[in-house]
C-alpha cells in the first residue's frame, strides 16, 4: 500500500478532499464526532508523508493538553514517527514556547513562570482588598480582565480609551495594578501567553518573519472557540503563505466566558474570500439513541448554522436519566452502574467518562468511588485528596493507627509547627537509624534516658504526649476523634478557615466508618494512583470534555442551577451557551449515556431544593428511559451480573487475607467480586502495587 493509500484508508469522500486539499484557506464545518479532529491527523500525515512538507513546518494548535496529546497520538499512529519537538499543542503551549525565546523583546525575563487561574486569582483578590472595593465583585472584575486581554486589550489602550470601553476608573486601575504585580512576579497569566505573542509579532516584524517562513501550514481544531488574540495570532503567522485550515463546530462554542468568539467562523470567510468549504454530516462516533437526544437539545438554538448529523450506527443501548434523593445517592448510583458495567466485563474504567457542570461536584461522587475502590483520575482539576491540607489530617490518622510508620509521623512532627525544625528531626532520624528503631521508638527513648539535652526532650515530648493521648482515645466515634485531633493540635487554626472548609467532606466521609477501616481506603487510594494510571474512570467538568470521547459517559448534576447554570437562567444568549455545554458532553458518549440528577443537593455550604434541567423537559420524552429514585442500577447493565456475596466468603481469599504470590510475593486482598467459578481479587503488593487477578490462573497461596 502506498503511503497515500495508507493515509486515506478508512476516509469518506469529504474527509479525504479536505486532506488532500493542502494549499490555501480550509474550513472544515462540521457536528460532533464527524472527524474534523481526525481529518487534521490525516493531513498532518499527508502532508509529510506524501507531500514531503518537513513536519516542523506544521504548526498544529488546539485547546487543551488531552486533546493535544490525542492528536500527538493519533498522529504518531499514523506516521509510525515520533512527534517530540513538533509544534503540535494547546495554544498557550506553542505560544509560550515562543515567548521563551524572544519574550526578552519586550522586557520580560525568558525564564517566566506561568501563573493559572487559582494563582492570578489570588492577586486580583488581594488588590480588591487593597483598593476596599467589595469581594462579592471579584468574579465579574476576574472575567472583565479575562475578555479584555483575549481581545488584547491592554491596559494603556484602556487608560488611553476609557470611554469607549465603558469602565469606570476604578477597575482601570485594578487592571492597571494587576498586570503591574504580575510583571513584579516575573509571571504571565493564561491570557497574556497568548496576548503577549500577538504583541511580540506586531512590534518586532523580523520576529514575526522568522516565524511566518518557519511554519508553511497551520491547522486549528476547535476553532469554534478561539477568542479575537488567538484568531489574530493565526492570521499573523499565515500570512505569507495562506495554508491555514480550521476545523470547528459552531454548535459546541462553549467558551464565551474566555472571549471565545463564534464570529470567527463566519468572519474567516470573509478574511479569507478563496476559502474552501466542507461540511461533514456523518457522525462516526454515537449510536442513534445518543445522536437522537443530542439532536433534539441543540435544535432548540436559535442561533446556528443548520446542519445534519446522521450515523450508520444501530439505535443501541437506552440514553438513561435517573433521578435520586441527593448527591450522595446520586454518586451511589454512578458507583454502582459503573461496578456493574465492569463486571460484564466489556468496558474497563478507562471507558467510561463522569461529567459534571462545576469542580464541586466531584466531591461526592470521588469520595464513593474512592470507598468502593473505584480507581478514578480528575482531569484539569485538583485531586480533592491531594490537597495539602487532606493529606495532613490522613496522616495524623495513619500515624495514630499505627505509630510505627514514620513517613506519616514525619509528616507531621512540626504541622502545625511545634518547633521541632528540620536539625532536630535529622538528629532524632539519626538516632533511629542507630538504634534501628521506628521514630515513634526512638523519641520514646530519648524521653526516658538521660543522655539527651533537655531542649530535645522537651521537644520531642511535647508531641508524643499529643500522639499518645489520641491514640488512647483512638476507639471513639470516627468524627468526634477527628475533632478531638483538630482541637489537641490546633491544626484548624492554623490552616485558616479556607482550608479548614475543604475538610468538611473527609468529616462527611469518616462518618460510619472505624479508624483503621478509614486508614486504609486512604491508603489503597493512594496506591492505586500510580498503578492504575492507564485504566481509571476519568471525572472533569463539562468544559474539559470537549474533543474527547469515552464508550460510557455519565452527566451528573442535569438540574437547573446547574446546567443551565443559574448564572445563565435570566439571559438568553447564555441559556444557548449552556444548551452547547450540554450537547457537548451528550456529544461524547460513544455506546451509552447516562445522566442522573438530584432532588436536593448541597452545594457550596447549603442544601437546595433542585428541579430537573429544563433542558430536559425540551427533549421527547420517548428518547430517553427514566429511573425514579434509588433504582437497581443494573437496569443499565442488560444482563444480570451479580455479586454472589454469600458464597464469596467462604472463599479463603477475602477482603484483608494475606496471600503470597509465586511472583510478586506477599499482598494483601483488597477487593473479591465475580462469579463463582471466575472468582477476581485485587491485591495490594509492596512490591509492585495493586494487581487484579483471577483466581482461576493466579496460583495465590493464603498465608
Ligand atoms: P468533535 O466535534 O467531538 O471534536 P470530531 O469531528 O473531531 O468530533 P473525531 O474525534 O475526529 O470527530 O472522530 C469521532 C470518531 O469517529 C473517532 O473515534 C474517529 O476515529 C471516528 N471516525 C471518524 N471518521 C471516520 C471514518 N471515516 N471511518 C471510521 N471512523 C471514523
Ligand atoms: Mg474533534
Amino acid at each position: 500500500m502506498t503511503k497515500q493509500q495508507q493515509y486515506m484508508k478508512n476516509l469518506n469522500t469529504d474527509q479525504k478532499d479536505a486532506v488532500l486539499h493542502a494549499k490555501g484557506p480550509l474550513l472544515v464545518l462540521a457536528g460532533a464526532g464527524t472527524g474534523k479532529t481526525k481529518v487534521i491527523s490525516h493531513r498532518f500525515a499527508y502532508m509529510t508523508g506524501v507531500l514531503k512538507v518537513p513536519p516542523t513546518s506544521i504548526l498544529t494548535m488546539t485547546f487543551t493538553n488531552k486533546a493535544a496529546n490525542e492528536m500527538k497520538e493519533r498522529i504518531e499512529r499514523l506516521t509510525g514517527k515520533n512527534t517530540d519537538g513538533l509544534w503540535i499543542g494547546t495554544f498557550h503551549s506553542l505560544s509560550a514556547r515562543i515567548l521563551r525565546r524572544d519574550i526578552g523583546k519586550l522586557g520580560y525575563e525568558s525564564d517566566f513562570c506561568i501563573y493559572d487561574d487559582g494563582d492570578s486569582g489570588h492577586i486580583v483578590r488581594t488588590i480588591l482588598k487593597e483598593f476596599k472595593i467589595h469581594e462579592a465583585l471579584y468574579r465579574g472584575i476576574f472575567s472583565k480582565i479575562s475578555s479584555l486581554k483575549a481581545s488584547l486589550v491592554e491596559p494603556d489602550d484602556l487608560l488611553s480609551n476609557e470611554e469607549s470601553y465603558g469602565f469606570d476608573e476604578k477597575f482601570a486601575r485594578v487592571y492597571v495594578r494587576y498586570q503591574d504585580e504580575l510583571k513584579k512576579n516575573n509571571a504571565l497569566d493564561f491570557n497574556d501567553l497568548i496576548m503577549l505573542t500577538v504583541k511580540l509579532f506586531e512590534k518586532h516584524p523580523s520576529v514575526l518573519k522568522m516565524y511566518q517562513k518557519e511554519f508553511s501550514h497551520i491547522m486549528i481544531d476547535e476553532f469554534q472557540d478561539t477568542n479575537i488574540s488567538q484568531y489574530r495570532l493565526a492570521r499573523l503567522l499565515c500570512d505569507k503563505h495562506k495554508n491555514i485550515c480550521v476545523v470547528g463546530d459552531d454548535d459546541q462554542s462553549i467558551y464565551k466566558f474566555r472571549g471565545a468568539n463564534v464570529g470567527n467562523i463566519r468572519n474567516f470567510k470573509k478574511d479569507f474570500p478563496k476559502v474552501k468549504v466542507i461540511n461533514l454530516g456523518q457522525n462516526y462516533r454515537s449510536t442513534q439513541n445518543i445522536l437522537n437526544v443530542a439532536g433534539n437539545i441543540i435544535t432548540k438554538n436559535t442561533k446556528r448554522m443548520p446542519k445534519e448529523l446522521w450515523t450508520e450506527r444501530k439505535k443501541g443501548q437506552s440514553v438513561f436519566y435517573c433521578t435520586t434523593i441527593n448527591e450522595k445517592e446520586e454518586a451511589r448510583y454512578i458507583s454502582q452502574a459503573i461496578k456493574e458495567l465492569y463486571l460484564k466485563g466489556k468496558y474497563s474504567y478507562g471507558d467510561i467518562g463522569i461529567f459534571y457542570r462545576v469542580n464541586q461536584q466531584s466531591k461526592a461522587i470521588e469520595e464513593v468511588l474512592r470507598e468502593n475502590g473505584q480507581h478514578y483520575s480528575i482531569l484539569g482539576g485538583a485531586n480533592y485528596y491531594h490537597k495539602k491540607e487532606v493529606k495532613d489530617v490522613v496522616s495524623y490518622l495513619k500515624a495514630i493507627a499505627n505509630p510505627h510508620d514514620s513517613v506519616s509521623l514525619k509528616s507531621i512532627i512540626n504541622c502545625p509547627p511545634r518547633q521541632i525544625g528540620a536539625a532536630t528531626v535529622t538528629r532524632v532520624e539519626n538516632e533511629a537509624r542507630k538504634r534501628d528503631e521506628s521514630l515513634y521508638a526512638t523519641m520514646k527513648h530519648i524521653i526516658k534516658s538521660n543522655g539527651y539535652t533537655a531542649s530535645l526532650k522537651d521537644k520531642v515530648s511535647s508531641f508524643v504526649n499529643i500522639i499518645d493521648d489520641l491514640i488512647a482515645k483512638k476507639r471513639i466515634n470516627l468524627q468526634d476523634f477527628l475533632e478531638l485531633i483538630y482541637k489537641k493540635t490546633g491544626y484548624l487554626k492554623w490552616i485558616g478557615d479556607e482550608k479548614a472548609k475543604n475538610l468538611d467532606s473527609l468529616m462527611d466521609a469518616a462518618e460510619g466508618k472505624d479508624l483503621s477501616g478509614f486508614v486504609d481506603i486512604a491508603a489503597l487510594y493512594s496506591s492505586a494512583d500510580e498503578t492504575y494510571n492507564n485504566d481509571v474512570v476519568s471525572l472533569m467538568t463539562l468544559h474539559n470534555a470537549k474533543g474527547l470521547e469515552f464508550p460510557v459517559v455519565f452527566i451528573a448534576g442535569i438540574e437547573d442551577g446547574l446546567i443551565p447554570h443559574f448564572h445563565a437562567i435570566k439571559d438568553p444568549e447564555e441559556l444557548e451557551e449552556e444548551r452547547r455545554l450540554f450537547y457537548v458532553g451528550v456529544t461524547r458518549a460513544q455506546d451509552m449515556l447516562i445522566m442522573s440528577g438530584t432532588k436536593k443537593r448541597k452545594l457550596y455550604t447549603s442544601v437546595q431544593d433542585q428541579q430537573p434541567s429544563r433542558f430536559l423537559s425540551e427533549i421527547p420524552a420517548n428518547c430517553y428511559k427514566c429511573i425514579e429514585k434509588r433504582p437497581r442500577a443494573d437496569a443499565i447493565a442488560s444482563s444480570n451480573v451479580k455479586v454472589p456475596a454469600g458464597r464469596l466468603n467462604k472463599s479463603p481469599f477475602v477482603t484483608g487475607a494475606r496471600v503470597k504470590h509465586p511472583k510478586w510475593g506477599v499482598g494483601v486482598v483488597r477487593d473479591t467480586y465475580g462469579e463463582t467459578d471466575d472468582v477476581k481479587v485485587t491485591v495490594n503488593f509492596p512490591s509492585v502495587g495493586m494487581k487484579r487477578l483471577s483466581l482461576k490462573f493466579a496460583n495465590l497461596e493464603k498465608i
